[in-house]
């Protein structure tokens, strides 16, 4: 499997970093991997959602703390890249004064989040977004799919077309503004006004459907495109399939994250495929040709060569993982020779003899580490 960098190495600091050398290290990657700066170039992208994952982490004093304890597995629990629970993305909003004139960057990346998204109180905001966790096989990772995921959203209710009924008047408990504010000693603390919930208006006549909320939960079914050579963790934004916003406002995003099953005869690293398949002895020694069933149950015939040994790679162009812009990666296969645990008598003779002619020694001396490590 394609395993995650280390956040620190991602960002080229050292562990002991400080929050001020992790958000320098940051902005020196996003701004060479800037995607303006390199369009259509999708290693650039990836580098740079690599950068931005590590730095959303490393940024956090809680997530980091919890990544320096256990590591990538540790952030899963957490609301952090890869893991369950909310994907926040009002979590990029405090990156304006990282970029400047660059924050715009986000909204291509992340779906229409980042700073847009915040809430006017009185006025009609923009609906949650939401976070669906789905599970693929290994294959379908690799050549791509349809899934259809079905969650609850709220939709815009129809009766009232979002409105929550008519007669909506300014709060005259809050006079709009949807808080209140109390005197506390020296302080002036505000909370959310208790008339109009901080909407800062309220309706006189409420829709009869949704009784003023102006969105109904239901459940909805779509069907979500997985491009080939999609990634553990990986995020699919959807637009507008989260849920409406309050007063008639846009509909949040959709976000759906990716969890690929592992396979059992089969690995990944980056677009390389990799198997291992058994050969025998006499095949290594003499020379084959083998048919190997690869991943998507392609009869693919391979020529061992004679003397092959144990552990050797042999490669497949363009049987691995479809990427963008048309590539393919290859397969590789790995030689596994099996020494035989049965002998019948008449092989046993035969080996004998082979041994005899071969001269074979029985002090046989260290050979150099580099094999050892093979
Ligand atoms: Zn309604
Ligand atoms: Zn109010």
């Amino acid at each position: 499997m394609a395993t995650k960098r280390d956040y620190y190495e991602v960002l080229g600091v050292a562990k002991t970093a400080t929050k001020d050398e992790i958000k320098k290290g940051y902005r020196k990657l996003a701004i060479q991997y800037h995607p303006d700066k390199n369009p259509g170039n999708k290693e650039a992208e990836e580098k740079f959602k690599e950068a931005t994952e590590a730095y959303e982490v490393l940024s956090d004093d809680q997530k980091r703390q919890v990544y320096d304890q256990y590591g990538h597995a540790g952030l899963e629990g957490m609301g952090g890249p890869g893991g369950p629970g909310g994907f926040d993305p009002s979590a990029f909003q405090g990156f304006e004064d990282i970029f400047g004139d660059f924050s715009g960057i986000f909204e291509n990346l992340f779906g229409g989040g980042g700073g847009s998204r915040r809430r006017q109180s009185g006025g009609p905001g923009q609906g949650a977004s939401l976070r669906y966790d789905l599970q693929i096989s290994f294959k379908d990772a690799v050549y791509g799919t349809k899934a259809e995921v079905s969650y609850q959203r709220n939709e815009q209710c129809p009766t009232c077309k979002g409105s929550g009924g008519t007669g909506r008047k300014v709060c005259s408990t809050c006079q709009g503004t949807g808080q209140v504010r109390h005197s506390s000693g020296f302080f002036s603390i505000a909370s959310p006004c208790p008339n109009c919930h901080g909407e800062g208006s309220s309706i006189e006549n409420p829709c009869h459907d949704c009784g003023g909320s102006g969105v109904l939960k239901k459940r909805q079914k779509i069907l979500v495109t997985i491009p080939a050579g999609v990634e553990d963790g990986r995020r699919i934004a959807i637009p507008r399939q989260g849920d409406a916003g309050p007063n008639g406002g846009p509909y949040g995003d959709l976000f759906v994250f990716i969890r690929v099953r592992p396979h059992e005869h089969f690995e990944r690293s980056g677009s390389d495929l990799y198997c291992a398949v058994p050969i025998s002895m006499t095949q290594a020694a003499l020379g084959a040709e083998i048919t190997v069933t690869a991943l998507n149950e392609k009869k693919i015939k391979l020529k061992i060569p004679a003397g092959t040994q144990h552990g050797k790679l042999l490669r497949i162009r363009d049987e691995g993982v479809p990427v963008a812009n048309g590539r393919t990666g290859d397969l590789y296969i790995k030689v596994i020779v099996r020494v035989p645990t049965k002998l019948s008598s008449k092989a046993r003779t035969f080996l004998e003899e082979y041994s005899r002619l071969e001269g074979e020694t029985s002090d046989p001396q260290p050979i150099p580490l580099s094999d050892l490590h093979e």
